[in-house]
């Protein structure tokens, strides 16, 4: 959520451009056009919720124009969150919107089908039954939510063991790669868990083994691992960090944040073990909002035994006369991305996820071998070894006068939304992303190939003096963004995150 600046009386009051007179205001008749009418004169109420109605027609058309300026979603290249779903799961959705999920008794049904897309997911990433042994999961809002709840059971569960062994269990650590999305400095952060980050180098952008297991004592609540590095999209070794806790014998519990690869690796790459196949891992968070193929907000949380997930963080609720175990952060929510989620389970089946996330990572292969050619570094692994993206770099011994930032303004004005990044410590280096998508065909990717192509030469021609102004000119636009009255929104300079210490850019997902 954005923080929203509340700004005061004289603020909001001030003109943009000064010395405009405020139009004299009439009745509108009731047959008025829409921008006949008195609303297309005026601003839009930003400040006070105005004292009178306004038509509804105008009210939807006023904020439809407002909505012109997002970007388009479809050319969103920085996202991992879908785009596109099919109208009959938009019709089921949009049918649901009145649901409350947490509202179990009166909508039995769409308890049961969160419970069976638990009991998909699970079986997608291999979960096995003992005797005695229960598997759980929970739907969420999305993988920040279930990492908080995964983060808590983790702490719980080592306070327990800890207090059971007569030990002190106030300081917490959790262990995890520098390049972890930003959820994770905030669940340790909210939890007052201790980060104990891995670096990155200029070679290695996801963790080392070695190193991460060399960081475990007896306060350690758990790994952090990723299936799918936001920043490339390279897997994380998780087998690795499994096979020396086994051979070290350290009971410390590995959580795999497959946000990302969690709808993918099961289908492109089956034979990677990263899931519940391996001894140490005890809980899998994915977004069903990313490759999972949901509109926002839905995500997914399965712990192998309850012994992973404590009793006192389990809620029955008795809502309207029925008992149920609850584990959310949340109380209400609407139950459409659940019906989404379970639409798009039956509707593809292993079949149709598996040809998508085979196209579309054929497409990021074919997109990397451009870029490639057009004289960039490619970051990311192709062919299956990481998330269907392309992470890529100037070359900087061609000591161009440009940087990647500039690279992403010059597309943005063609309408593509490139993000320039600079990638975790302790290697400090720019970087650009663009995340392919199931909606991202190969035609659009020729288009985009040959904006790119443009933006280089384009580029390419600027001198130093040119290149100077340009930045300027992006730098005064950012700024001028951010003080026009379009976007009132918040913000701090952090101190206490990876961002504020090291100059990380916490990349949109
Ligand atoms: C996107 C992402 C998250 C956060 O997930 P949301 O579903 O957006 O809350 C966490 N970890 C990784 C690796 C991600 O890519």
């Amino acid at each position: 959520m954005v923080l929203s600046a509340i700004p005061s009386e004289a603020e909001a009051k001030q003109a943009i451009v000064e010395g405009i007179e405020k139009l004299r205001l009439t009745e509108d008749a009731a047959t008025v056009p829409v921008y006949g009418s008195h609303y297309a004169s005026q601003d839009l109420p930003k400040y006070e919720i105005p004292d009178e109605a306004m038509p509804r027609e105008i009210a939807y058309r006023m904020i439809r124009d407002e909505l012109t300026l997002d970007g388009t979603p479809t050319l969103n290249l920085a996202s991992f969150v879908t785009t596109y779903m099919e109208d009959e799961a938009e019709k089921l959705m949009t049918m649901c919107l009145p649901k409350n999920f947490i509202d179990y008794e009166e909508y039995p049904v769409s308890a049961d089908i969160q419970n069976r897309c638990v009991c998909m997911i699970a079986r997608l990433f291999n979960i096995s039954y003992r005797s005695g042994r229960q598997p759980v999961g929970t739907s969420t809002v999305g993988s920040s939510e279930a990492i908080m709840l995964a983060v808590l059971a983790m702490k719980k569960r080592w306070q327990i063991k800890m207090r059971e062994a007569g030990k002190d269990a106030s300081t917490p650590n959790m262990i995890m790669s520098a390049s972890v999305q930003v959820c994770w400095e905030k669940a340790a952060r909210y939890f007052d868990v201790e980060e104990r980050f891995v670096n990155c180098t200029a070679e290695r952008y996801v963790i080392d083994p070695e190193q991460a297991v060399d960081l475990v004592d007896e306060n350690t609540i758990g790994i952090c691992t990723i299936l799918g590095s936001t920043y490339t999209g390279e897997y994380e070794d998780i087998k690795g960090i499994n096979d020396i806790l086994e051979e070290k014998n350290l009971d410390v519990p590995i959580h795999v944040d497959a946000a990302s690869g969690g709808f993918v690796t099961p289908f492109v790459n089956p034979d990677l073990v990263w899931d519940f196949r391996l001894s140490k891992v005890v809980s899998i968070n994915v977004s069903g909002h990313k490759y999972g193929l949901v509109y926002p907000g839905v995500g997914w949380c399965v712990w192998k035994d309850p012994e992973y997930l404590p009793k006192d963080l389990i809620f029955n609720i008795n809502y309207l006369g029925a008992d149920q175990a609850s584990f959310t952060l949340n109380f209400s929510r609407g139950a459409s991305q659940i019906i989404g989620q379970y639409y798009q389970l039956i509707r593809l089946g292993k079949v149709g996820y598996r040809s998508i996330m085979l196209n579309i990572t054929r497409i990021a292969d074919y997109l990397s071998a451009a870029l490639q050619a057009l004289g960039f570094l490619i970051m990311s692994k192709g062919g299956g070894q990481g998330l269907p993206l392309v992470a890529f770099r100037l070359d900087m011994d061609q000591e161009y006068e440009f940087d990647e930032y500039a690279v992403a303004h010059q597309l943005r004005e063609r309408g593509w939304i490139v993000p320039a990044y600079t990638s975790p410590p302790t290697a400090s280096i720019k970087m650009m992303r663009i995340v392919v998508r199931e909606d991202f065909s190969r035609s659009r990717c020729d288009a985009l190939i040959a904006d790119m192509k443009f933006t280089l030469e384009t580029l390419k021609t600027m001198d130093a003096k040119r290149i100077r102004m340009h930045k300027e000119h992006i730098k005064h636009l950012n700024n001028t963004n951010k003080q026009s009255r379009r976007s009132s929104t918040w913000s701090i300079t952090e101190n206490h995150s990876l961002q504020g210490k090291h100059g990380k850019t916490h990349g949109v997902c």
